[in-house]
């Protein structure tokens, strides 16, 4: 594993993914009963949703679909052709987080909450935040 603060977050986040339908960019919306693509990032608002779905793989054909036309050749697909790149299922080891950081050491978990967060990775996401902010234009 290797970890390197000064990478972002998003290097690699293509080829990876972690997802419980096991397929990147699907989730199963349990109110709905339906499979649902989603592709890009809540946050910075390039959100795009796919369609309600009956079955996994519409869903699946619907994430791949979305991912060749915004990332082109540069797209890792759940079901790619011949030439195209897949995305890879991140391995879930209990005792790491998705950077490989030993949570036993690291781990902890909020107060009522059920989800093990990892201190390595908040001090970095920390740190890289701080640096956006010092590179930032000054607002005066
Ligand atoms: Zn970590």
């Amino acid at each position: 594993m290797t970890s390197d603060i000064s990478k972002p977050r998003q290097i690699g986040a293509l080829r990876r993914h972690r997802n419980s339908t096991g397929f990147r960019g699907v989730h199963y919306d349990k109110r709905k009963a339906r499979f649902r693509a989603e592709i890009g990032n809540r946050k910075s608002g390039n959100i795009k949703r796919g369609p309600c779905r009956a079955t996994l793989l519409e869903a699946v054909q619907d994430y791949d679909a979305m991912a060749r036309d915004r990332y082109g050749a540069d797209a890792h697909l759940n079901l790619p052709g011949e030439g195209e790149l897949r995305s890879v299922p991140i391995e879930r080891d209990p005792g790491r987080c998705e950077y490989g950081h030993d949570l036993a050491y690291y781990g902890y978990v909020d107060p009522g909450g059920t989800q093990v967060n990892c201190r390595q990775c908040n001090a970095w996401s920390v740190k890289r935040y701080k640096q956006r902010r010092a590179m930032a234009p000054q607002n005066k």
